[in-house]
């Protein structure tokens, strides 16, 4: 099985490139963000969830575990799974580990994207135009989901690289510019 990490902040384009690989290599994608967003809005769930998200923190690494996990099991007889917003911790990637290990698979590689911080900023404000999402389109929320990403995020990779998987990608350029980079590192 491929099972790619799609690693970067917020406004990385995970989402985007995600659409892309899932084509190409015929994988199924799962973003924990939009599992969140597609839960019916009325559960205590969704209401939990959103309380985290609209403010740009991470929702609790148990719940976000379960959901994860539930969502991975819909799934069988497929080629890989390309994983978007998931690990965000160093406690989901140990998770994911033992969860894959237990499935008799294992993650392939983490695809890093890596973007500086004022094009992120910007990225976002303008998605902001389209998402309608809370957390994209108020600066004080996006300083603060940067924030997070590099205290408890931007470890990750760290877990990754120690085990000869962590390859970064530059996040820079046209869409098809950053995909082309990301075919050839999961190629090579
Ligand atoms: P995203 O769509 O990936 O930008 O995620 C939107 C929001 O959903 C995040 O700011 C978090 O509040 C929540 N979220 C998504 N994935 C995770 C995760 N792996 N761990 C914790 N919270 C998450």
């Amino acid at each position: 099985m491929l099972n790619l990490v799609l690693f970067g902040p917020p406004g990385a384009g995970k989402g985007t490139q995600s659409d892309l690989l899932k084509n190409k290599y015929e994988l199924v994608h799962i973003s924990t963000g939009d599992v969140f967003r597609g839960l019916d809005p009325n559960s205590d769930l969704a209401k939990l969830a959103k309380s985290y998200a609209d403010e740009g923190n991470l929702v609790p690494d148990e719940i976000t575990i379960k959901i994860l996990e539930s969502e991975v099991q819909k799934h069988s007889n497929i080629k890989g799974v390309i994983y978007d917003g998931f690990p965000r911790t160093t406690a989901q990637a140990e998770a994911l580990d033992t969860f894959l290990t237990s499935k008799g698979t294992e993650v392939s590689m983490m695809l890093s994207l890596v973007v500086p911080e004022e094009e992120l900023k910007k990225r976002l404000l303008a998605r902001a135009e389209v998402s309608g999402r809370a957390d994209d389109a108020d600066p004080d929320i996006i300083q603060n989901r940067i924030d997070t990403y590099n205290s408890s995020t931007a470890p990750v990779a760290a877990f990754y690289k120690a085990q000869g998987k962590l390859k970064e990608v530059k996040g820079v350029g046209s869409i098809e510019d950053i995909f082309e980079r990301l075919c050839s590192a999961i190629d090579s």
